[in-house]
């Protein structure tokens, strides 16, 4: 059974009771994060709740053009009144010794691997 397999049984069971459901697509805390997509981070280890808040990922927690449309839509048509960026040690994507692993290649272009630190950040550790 794969993990998709797993997560698909899971949200079947899910979806029996949908407990959920009586929130709201705007957030009770009126708070987005834009973070990155590691795993460790999670509305956890920033005390929310589910429902308090959007929070939009990518790799390195960086500002886009899709990450500011989300915050756009948040904001505009959700009633956010507040915006986080958090960035945290030890980011994979932000790390100048991240590499493919198993002999993948990541393609060439503008979603390239490397993050682009206009401040410098990454090489200061
Ligand atoms: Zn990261």
């Amino acid at each position: 059974m794969s993990v998709i397999d797993e997560v698909l049984e899971a949200n079947e069971i899910y979806s029996h009771t949908h407990e959920l459901r009586r929130l709201t697509p705007r957030p009770a805390r009126k708070l987005a994060i834009l973070t990155c997509m590691d795993t460790r981070l999670s509305i956890r280890t920033l005390g929310l709740m589910t429902g308090d808040a959007h929070i939009i990922r990518n790799a390195g927690g960086i500002v886009t053009e899709d990450s500011l449309r989300s915050l756009l839509i948040s904001h505009y048509l959700l009633d956010t009144e507040e915006i986080m960026v958090i960035n945290h040690t030890d980011c994979g994507p932000r790390s100048p010794l991240a590499k493919p692993r198993n002999g993948k290649k990541l393609p060439d272009g503008p979603h390239g691997p490397r993050f682009q630190d206009p401040e410098g950040l990454s090489e200061s550790r």
